[in-house]
């Protein structure tokens, strides 16, 4: 009874703030003034009075358009899994019944 679920419940993705939107930080440690995705007010994005999607929106990290500063396609996104393939396959025995 050892199954360590933390190598499960890792993120693949980065850390990135939801106050300034940048990364390898938390909002919980951040002093930089917040930021918000779409607008780039301050303000956080929840908070933030465009509610639909912007159709070309402007990354507030790299100043580039049709992607958002949480989106992959950023060139600031870092990149934290280079190696490809390596596929978690789940070995435990599928016997939960069927509901
Ligand atoms: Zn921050
Ligand atoms: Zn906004
Ligand atoms: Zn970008």
């Amino acid at each position: 009874m050892s199954i360590t679920w933390d190598s499960f419940r890792r993120r693949p993705g980065a850390t990135q703030c939801y106050n300034c939107n940048y990364f390898h930080h938390s909002s919980q440690y951040c002093d930089i003034k917040t930021r918000c995705l779409k607008c780039a007010q301050e303000h956080r994005t929840s908070d933030c009075p465009i509610k639909e999607r912007i159709e070309n929106p402007e990354c507030i990290n790299c100043k580039t358009k049709s992607h958002m500063a949480n989106s992959k396609q950023c060139p600031k996104y870092p990149k934290t899994n280079p190696k490809k393939g390596n596929p978690i396959k789940n070995n435990t025995t599928q016997n939960k019944p069927n509901r």
